[in-house]
């Protein structure tokens, strides 16, 4: 898909399809405002920006519908251009018919995401804000919200923003030295550039680890429930389901075999899968069962090994706790031993097995409250408050990644007393992906990408 900045009045409706008690179709171009009044029974052309008028939307002398036009001017609108946003009753007759009327008066049918990226190429928002108007518009759970609001606002833009800017006038003065190469001048000091460099591979870590947690509170954090058949974990599910501050919602495309259900604790949510185990078998049903736990493992945060504490010793949870850790590849392994109120007067499983095991009766919901401190420490959430920049976003992750990786080489180069011109590679290559996240620097491959994930209207 290709986005071009051409000059056409674009329009769109931009509620979801379906019927509604109104629809909001939203035009903007030089001529939204000169296109709309055309096609309306009041007077456009004079209205003030921030203005709403009431009247007929009108077709061949037809009237359509009653509607309220709001007004826009250029630049104080979300894209930036004129804009007007149409209120209509909410059938789909009249979006339709109001659509087609707007496209015959001249208007052209909006892509996928072209308000946004009207608005990030008239500089009403960077590429990261924009990015941030999908996830707020996705976001389902209060800790989402709260992250996709932040980088809407500009939180991170900002941040990037000033580290890049601080390279920016570092870079300058090496890439003058190169131009007096032959008099050996040193304008950038090295060592305050050594500083620098310490200082913003400093917040770029802060905010590449940031991105295990950012990912945890936007896309929801996988948890796999393994164990025995009988260990109990259907019971420990519906304990879960069933906790006071938990919130249930249903996960549409569950499969036969792996249950997932997701409940939202402290605005996180965790979305736990109930495998079907992992033990060997020579039955072909079960091996797909086995197949898909495995893949379960393999894609959760956070895996929980059930068992019960009057059926598995020591030695045996020791084995399967080694391959799970290998199975699992860097997730936070939490083993439960469960039935603790079978376990025998005076014997106390905690003295038998390892000294992070936690022990809960899934029936008797006992132990619940440590289980769900181990999943919110398991996010590592105590790093995340109202105002630091928290990272969401892969493209972003990754950006960030490359930029440290760039500023490592930086590092290197002064420690092993590199000139200046090799500096400024480094240099430049840094400032190049920091660009990236805020779409300083970009490519019609990634704007496509990021806008075409967008709806029509948005
Ligand atoms: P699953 O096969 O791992 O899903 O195990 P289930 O959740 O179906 O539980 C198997 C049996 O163990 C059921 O009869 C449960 O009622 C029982 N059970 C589960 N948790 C506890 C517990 O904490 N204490 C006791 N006494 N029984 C439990």
């Amino acid at each position: 898909m290709q986005f071009s900045n051409d000059n056409a009045t674009i329009c769109a409706l931009s509620t979801p399809p379906g019927v509604g008690a109104i629809g909001v179709i939203r035009v903007s171009g030089p001529e939204a405002i000169g296109l709309c009044d055309q096609l309306f029974s009041g007077k456009l052309s004079e209205a003030k920006g921030y203005t709403v008028k009431y009247g007929r939307f009108e077709r061949n002398g037809h009237t359509i519908d009653d509607v309220l036009m709001t007004v826009f001017r250029a630049p104080r609108s979300f894209t930036g251009e004129d804009v007007v946003e149409i209120a209509c009753h909410g059938s789909s007759y009249i979006r339709q018919a109001i659509v087609e009327s707007l496209i015959g008066a001249g208007c052209r049918m909006a892509r996928q995401g072209e308000f946004t990226f009207r608005a990030f190429m008239n500089g009403k928002m960077d590429l990261s804000q924009a990015e941030a108007v999908a996830d707020l518009i996705a976001a389902e759970s209060e800790g989402a919200h709260r992250l996709a609001m932040h980088q809407m606002r500009g939180g991170f833009s900002k941040e990037i923003g000033a580290l890049r800017q601080q390279l920016i006038d570092f870079a300058s003065l090496i890439e003058l030295e190169l131009d007096f190469a032959e008099e050996d001048v040193e304008f950038a000091d090295r060592s305050k550039l050594d500083h620098l460099v310490h200082e913003i591979n400093r917040a770029l870590t802060r905010l590449i680890d940031s991105f295990k947690t950012g990912n945890a509170v936007k896309n929801g954090v996988p948890v796999a429930i393994v164990g025995k058949p009988n260990a109990g974990k259907s019971t420990l599910l519906n304990a879960l389901l069933n906790e006071e501050r938990a919130i249930v919602s249903d996960i549409p495309g569950t499969t036969r075999d792996t249950v997932e259900d997701s409940v939202i604790v402290e605005g996180i949510r965790f979305r736990f899968i109930d495998t079907a185990g992992l033990r060997e078998t020579e039955d072909a049903i079960e091996k797909i069962g086995v197949e898909r736990s495995r893949a379960a493992i393999r894609q959760s945060a956070v895996l929980i090994y059930l068992f019960d504490v009057n059926e598995t010793a020591a030695e045996e949870l020791a084995s399967i706790l080694e391959a799970l850790h290998q199975e699992s590849e860097g997730a936070t392994v939490i083993a439960i031993g469960n039935k603790v109120d079978l376990a025998a007067a005076g014997d106390h499983p905690s003295e038998k097995y390892p000294k992070e095991t936690l022990f809960i009766s899934a029936k008797g919901r006992l132990g619940l409250e440590r289980l769900i401190e181990a999943l919110l420490g398991a996010v590592e959430l105590g790093k995340v408050d109202a105002n630091s920049t928290v990272v969401t976003n892969l493209r972003h992750f990754e950006a960030l990644t490359k930029a440290h990786a760039s500023l490592m080489e930086v590092k290197n180069g002064l420690l092993s007393g590199i000139t200046g011109d090799f500096l400024a590679i480094d240099l430049r290559r840094a400032l190049h992906h920091l660009g990236e996240i805020t779409g300083e620097i970009s490519s019609d491959d990634l704007l496509g990408n990021i806008f075409g994930k967008f709806c029509i209207g948005k």
